[in-house]
């Protein structure tokens, strides 16, 4: 039976961005992939900068990701209660231990630290050993702050799946503060609480936690239980190789839907950020929830690649079938103020164009004409309906009433039409795209003509020539 349980833990202090999705995704193929649990879980105990907008905008993202989740979402703020208790009990088995140095003589104990070329630390000053050897007495009034004891000596050591052996002295962690004056939690701890309470086997998550990681495991072992597997997975860089910033990525992945890329790109593409698997570029989820492995994770550093993902995308439109993307064009045709009903099946659209654009914001910028009428400006129409290829115009037009709608027949006359009055096929075909379409850059027009429908092409070109 398989146990696997990961967990993605965002904190909603903002959207979430691709650095963010790309953890997600990889926790939840690796518990698809074991056929495990994936648990989300909200680390909202910055009350001060979490919103109940931004655990909509996570949400939303990886709903539009595809990113189910199994258990959760649980909100740590809901757990107060439990990670008390937890406290209480580590304070009476003596793992805990409260504290009452103020922040002046921790601010003091710095300088002198620092003067003296140390790594300031807290030195221990309230472990009970201390307080009976030395007499100290709380001071009236104050409330202390809870520490956890860390060990004493030796390393705190763990097999990164990603990093490899990772090891920290824990002369260099000093006695972490658990729980605040006021009686909350602090995040490391509450994050051991949850990821013990909720059975998490393998975390998987940014490498900003690698400091976090060692006092996070003396806690675990101190409350009597070995630490999950960790995975730590690199950060993602920006096109130019420095840290993600606004212009780079450092944007909701929503802002990605707005801009017309399909779900299945976007994971197809933050899946290859630092994870590959052979020579595979172009897949689906559910290939890669069956493929992904920690073991594959790259340890440096990956770059996000605009090219790249106009790339997968154009690949993923490519791989479709038609009545599926004509469905994903439709909100993006209503965007740019079309409405669907009044032309041909945009499925069909879809496929016309999708050879030719890079995102489905672009495909329906390229879909306007079988939408809606073009107006050609005057000059533009004169530019390619000259004197020599009116009469063709004009014959074609007459042609097309009883003409069978279909590419062949009209692809036929359209060519022997220009042959008729003389013409090379682009000096007929360009004027008539030109009136029919509004621009002389449309796909094959027999196809566009096809699909614009005899009735409206006809009604078209008579304006044209009218005009
Ligand atoms: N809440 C943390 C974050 O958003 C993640 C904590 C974790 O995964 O352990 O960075």
């Amino acid at each position: 039976m398989s146990v696997v349980r990961t967990r993605f833990a965002p904190s909603p202090t903002g959207f979430l961005h691709l650095g963010g999705a790309r953890t997600a995704l990889f926790s939840w193929a690796y518990a698809r992939r074991h056929g495990g649990t994936f648990v989300l879980r909200i680390e909202d105990t910055d009350v001060a900068r979490s919103t109940p907008e931004a655990v909509r905008a996570i949400l939303d993202a990886m709903a539009w990701l595809g990113l189910g989740y199994d258990e959760g979402p649980h909100y740590q703020m809901r757990r107060m209660d439990r990670y008390r208790a937890v406290i209480a009990d580590m304070l009476a088995r003596g793992l805990a231990y409260h504290c009452w140095m103020s922040t002046a003589e921790l601010d003091e104990l710095r300088s002198r630290q620092m003067a003296a070329g140390e790594k300031p630390r807290y030195d221990g000053r309230w472990r009970p050993e201390n307080v009976a050897a030395r007499g100290l007495v709380p001071p009236e009034g104050v409330a202390p702050v809870v520490r956890f004891r860390n060990p004493d000596g030796g390393v705190v050591a763990w097999d990164d799946r990603v990093k490899g052996p990772i090891e920290f002295a824990n002369a260099e962690l000093d006695d972490l503060v658990i729980a605040r004056p006021d009686g909350t939690p602090t995040y490391n701890f509450c994050v051991v609480v949850d990821d013990l309470d909720m059975r998490i086997t393998h975390v998987i998550r940014g490498d900003d936690h690698v400091n976090n990681t060692p006092r996070q495991i003396n806690i675990f072992r101190a409350l009597g239980h070995e630490p999950p597997v960790f995975a730590h997975v690199p950060t993602v860089l920006g096109e130019d190789g420095q840290k993600l910033s606004k212009r780079h990525g450092a944007v909701s992945v929503m802002e990605y839907e707005a801009a017309g890329y399909l779900p299945e790109a976007m994971v197809n593409f933050l899946a290859r950020l630092g994870w590959a698997h052979g020579d595979d570029e172009v897949f689906g989820s559910r290939e890669f929830a069956a493929w992904f492995d920690l073991d594959a994770i790259s340890p440096s550093p990956s770059r996000f690649n605009t090219d790249k993902l106009h790339w997968v995308n154009q690949e993923h439109m490519k791989r479709m079938g038609a009545s599926e993307l004509g469905a994903r064009l439709v909100p993006y045709l209503e965007r740019a103020g079309l409405d669907p009903a009044a032309g041909p099946d945009p499925g069909e659209v879809a496929l016309l164009l999708r050879d030719r654009v890079r995102t489905l914001v672009e495909m329906a910028d390229a879909a306007h004409y079988f939408y809606t009428a073009p107006h050609p400006s005057r000059e533009r129409i004169a530019e390619h309906l000259t004197e020599a290829s009116r009469p063709a115009v004009k014959g074609i037009a007459d042609a097309f009433a009883d003409l069978p709608w279909t590419r062949e027949a009209i692809g036929e006359r359209l060519k022997s039409e220009a042959k008729k009055h003389g013409l090379k096929p682009p000096q007929l075909f360009m004027p008539l795209r030109v009136l029919v379409a509004g621009t002389p850059q449309t796909p094959s027009l027999d196809a566009v003509l096809v699909l614009i429908g005899r009735d409206a092409v006809r009604a078209r070109i008579a304006a044209g020539l009218a005009n």
